[in-house]
């Protein structure tokens, strides 16, 4: 018997990640009564512009989709898009831990270490640090995939994302993932981008595949405590 989640911390690096990898399954948590509180680092996509002009705030993007999703806690940090790593995961792992301590989740969804953007390794590891066992409230820490992320670790040489848990979503809960992700505006592009609506239908349809199920979304699990 599966342990039943009540308090949810999802931690990002960039916004839409949390939509890209758990939007469907954050709709259906929600609608059962879990709290969610989202924890994004960066406000800005400002790593797309060499020149630091047209940089875009995130943040009512993120705003929006959280209240799609049903998320009812949200933290918006202001480090720069791609550039965690000049802010040292010592800090990073503070952040989360400030997080856990005020929130008190016992559940935390991170990006995976599978994925190729540094920014989502180092969230991944502070995520592990903020939720490790006998320090906290933290009971379960699950990975999750972001397309275009996750899927081009693996030619770079980091471990091949390996989902050993999966949650089967209604159609209705794919569509509310859709339709934050629509809130993001440009991050949704054109098939057959892996970011496109069909790709994103297209994955969770294969992941449902693997269970049996019309749709889902998969994850690693990485520790749960019954
Ligand atoms: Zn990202």
């Amino acid at each position: 018997m599966h342990r039943t989640i009540r308090r949810l911390l999802v931690v990002a690096a960039h916004g839409d990640d949390e939509t890209l990898g758990a939007g469907g399954t954050l709709a259906k948590l929600a609608d059962d009564g879990v709290r969610i509180s989202l924890c994004v680092l960066c406000d800005d996509d400002g790593s797309r512009s060499e020149t630091g002009q047209g940089v875009t705030n995130r943040v009512p993007a993120i705003e929006a989709a959280a209240k799609i999703l049903g998320i009812e806690r949200l933290a918006v940090h202001e480090y720069g898009d791609n550039r965690l790593d000049t802010v040292g995961q010592l800090e990073l792992n503070r952040v989360f831990e400030r997080e856990v301590r005020e929130f008190e989740p016992d559940t935390v969804f991170a990006p995976s270490l599978s994925d190729l953007s540094l920014d989502h390794q180092l969230v991944s590891r502070a995520a592990r640090v903020a939720g490790r066992a006998g320090r906290g409230p933290v009971r379960e820490i699950r990975c999750f995939e972001v397309r275009s992320a996750t899927d081009s670790g693996e030619a770079a040489g980091l471990p091949v994302f390996r989902p050993n848990c999966w949650q089967p979503l209604a159609e209705s809960h794919l569509e509310r993932k859709l339709e934050a992700l629509r809130a993001y505006g440009d991050e949704l592009q054109q098939w057959p981008s892996p970011r496109s609506e069909r790709g994103v239908r297209a994955l969770a349809e294969y992941r449902g595949s693997q269970v049996s199920t019309a749709y889902a979304e998969a994850f690693e699990l990485l520790r749960v405590v019954l």
